[in-house]
């Protein structure tokens, strides 16, 4: 038995998929800790894992995101950030970590603290990547500027002086780069498909794309009409109320049902009277309306994306990041949604009813579905762990 220490961000998109690696490694007898934040309690608790609350941390992450969107746009907002979090984060690798001496540390990959408690203390490292992995190549695909990076390389000579506190206190932060970037020599998980992943080709065999690792649903959805959408900005970016406003307007009365997850920031009541063909919550369970779903109207999140098209549902692609807008590219390029480019009702209607009558959109989301189930999630995700517990 071994024990495992894993370290994530706030955010249901980067822990979702992890759940069920933990899980499984739980039922292989492993002990997991996991570093997280209250609102995540429950679903960590519920896989068997120790849950740690980190709530008390301060990691200088803005509620609504833009702190998030920000990582890796702005190398110098970036690199203060990881400093902070990581200062924040060191009485637990001191103190916590020292004692609980961990066989393998596991972090998401923008959970910086972790990778770095892991490069000062000297213990075994897997890194979790929710997202596309990003290597030269594949950034290509987010098309990130030669400007952005002239600008990138002017300013690295700043983030040393920045990154000083952090040596400071014995961690080998001497580059920005060695710490954000995906190297050829980390073990990393990817959960995708080599597929789905931009230029899988260009990574070395320390990456396990073990797809996407989907959580059982926990209900049971009876669709009401032939046709079923399914409409969600996802959890962090998705406070537009005129964008679901229009929805409502262009399916109102129609014959398809429409169930519509608008977030925790939007009061259902405030968009006024709901037709009865369409249902509004606040958070749905999304595995549980995608099992039925014929379209998602999604706004592209690394995980929506994943299991939309696990389920061989096609998309209606309204992305609201840098990241967003990634993913989105790359399901257009395989053929598997298309890009609303103007969110009025019309356009909505239009865009969704394109999708639904072709049914080349339906035939390449299957077959991403298809290339998902050939990678073995969980198990294959939990033996990557396992293998890079192996001290280097
Ligand atoms: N999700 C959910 N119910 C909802 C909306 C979202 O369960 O009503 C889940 C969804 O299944 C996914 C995650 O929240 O696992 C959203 O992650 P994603 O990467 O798609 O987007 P983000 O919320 O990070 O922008």
């Amino acid at each position: 038995m071994s024990k495992i220490v894993y370290f994530c961000i706030p955010a249901h998109g980067h822990t979702n998929p992890t759940l069920p690696v933990i899980r499984e490694l739980v039922s292989l007898g492993h002990e997991v800790y996991y570093y997280s934040f209250q609102e995540f309690k429950e679903k960590i608790e519920a896989t068997g894992a120790y849950f740690i609350g980190c709530d008390h941390i301060d990691i200088g992450m803005e509620d609504d995101g833009n702190g998030a969107d920000r990582v890796g746009k702005d190398i110098v907002f970036s690199t203060e950030l990881i400093v902070k979090s990581t200062l924040a984060f060191d009485d637990i690798v001191t103190n916590e970590m020292a004692k609980l001496k961990p066989d393998v540390i596991i972090s998401d990959s923008v959970a910086y603290w972790g990778k770095l408690a892991a490069m000062k203390l000297g213990i075994p490292f897997v890194s979790s990547t929710t997202t596309f992995a990003f290597n030269q190549f594949s950034s290509k695909i987010m098309k990130k500027s030669f400007g952005d990076l002239i600008k990138m390389l002017f300013q690295m000579p700043k983030t040393k002086k920045i990154l000083q506190p952090l040596r400071d206190k014995g961690y080998p932060a001497d580059n920005i780069l060695s710490i954000v970037q995906n190297d050829n020599e980390t073990n990393t998980i990817v959960y995708t498909s080599p597929e789905f992943q931009p230029c899988s080709d260009t990574f070395s065999e320390k990456y396990s794309f073990v797809g996407p690792c989907i959580r059982e649903a926990s209900t049971i959805i009876e669709k009401t009409a032939e046709k079923l959408i399914y409409i969600s900005l996802g959890t962090v970016n998705n406070k537009l109320a005129d964008f679901y406003n229009n929805c409502i307007k262009a399916f109102a009365d129609s014959e398809y049902e429409v169930i519509m997850s608008v977030g925790k920031s939007t009061d259902v009541s405030s968009l006024g009277s709901i037709p009865a063909n369409i249902h509004v919550y606040n958070s749905v369970d999304q595995i549980a309306v995608l099992q039925k779903a014929d379209i998602f109207l999604s706004h592209c999140g690394m995980n929506s994306a994943n299991e939309s098209l696990y389920h061989k549902v096609p998309l209606v692609m309204f992305p609201q990041t840098a990241e967003q807008v990634g993913v989105a590219r790359r399901i257009a390029e395989l053929g598997a949604g298309l890009f609303l480019d103007k969110s009025d009702s019309s356009s909505i209607k239009a865009a969704v009813q394109t999708v639904l009558d072709d049914e080349n959109y339906r035939n390449n989301a299957a077959a991403i579905s298809d290339s998902f189930h050939k990678c073995g999630g969980a198990k294959v995700a939990a033996q990557a762990i396992l293998r890079g517990m192996v001290r280097r």
